[in-house]
């Protein structure tokens, strides 16, 4: 038996944006707003952090408002990042992965299809160029140079009660992430349901890779979680309501 990790939600940026972006079909663009997260797992002796956030300059390029280095959030909660020595990207896009060089001593899990992806023939398009910083996908290739990488293909345990499952959809190797938690099997969503909405009305972002992907993306969320509210969407400013406060911007579930 392993003990429960505790699942911690800090958020570091944050932007207006409209309906019409979060939800496939909409075309109301009825004003809304968007949270940036990065989680941390942790059952007292292993910590597993999930994503990087972006930094303070490319977010600010991209007119986001940026309101703390994600570092700073996780040392609120006991994390060190230059101790920290797991870290699995739910995917490549630019807000999460661009801290990679504030973990110097982490081991980074990555879905093969997501790095074959975006060092492949479509990365190009403005579609998908647009989602990603060129400099991060280069890092995250000398990252796998110096051996720093571990890929997976499906499924794997992280640590244990941890694991990662790929599934579609958001990206072309969108993972998600099981936890065992005290409540049950909690599911670490990101982007593979941006928020609550998405996955419990089965409404796709609108930015995404495949449109059935998205689909069987809210299946394995559902199929992996004890409980709907075990499930922590990737944006989504309820987070910082239905979750138990710990700290300014920091909830726990
Ligand atoms: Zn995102």
């Amino acid at each position: 038996m392993t003990s429960p990790f505790r699942i911690y939600a800090v958020r570091y940026a944050h932007r207006r944006c409209t309906s019409s972006e979060a939800f496939y079909g909409d075309h109301h663009a009825a004003p809304m707003t968007m949270d940036y997260f990065v989680w941390a797992l942790t059952d007292g002796v292993r910590t597993v952090v999930v994503d990087l956030g972006f930094t303070e300059p490319v977010g600010t390029r991209r007119g986001r408002q940026f309101l703390r280095c994600p570092s700073k959030g996780l040392a609120e909660i006991g994390v060190d990042c230059a101790r920290v020595e797991h870290v699995i990207l739910s995917h490549f896009h630019y807000d999460h992965v661009g801290n990679y060089a504030l973990f110097p001593r982490a081991t980074f899990y990555v879905q093969d299809a997501e790095m074959a992806f975006y060092t492949g023939r479509h990365a190009a398009l403005p579609a998908f160029r647009h989602s990603v910083e060129v400099d991060d996908v280069c890092a995250l290739v000398r990252l796998n140079y110096d051996q720093r990488l571990v890929f997976v293909d499906g499924e794997r345990e992280i640590v244990p009660g941890v694991s990662v499952h790929k599934v579609g959809g958001h990206t072309a190797g969108m993972q998600i992430v099981a936890v065992d938690h005290a409540k049950g099997r909690a599911v670490v969503a990101s982007d593979a349901s941006h928020y609550y909405r998405n996955f419990e009305e089965r409404i796709p972002f609108n930015t995404l890779h495949d449109l059935p992907g998205m689909y069987g993306a809210f299946d394995r969320i559902r199929q992996l979680a004890s409980a709907e509210n075990l499930v922590l969407p990737g944006h989504d400013p309820q987070v910082l309501q239905r979750l138990t406060s710990v700290a300014d911007g920091i909830v726990e579930l």
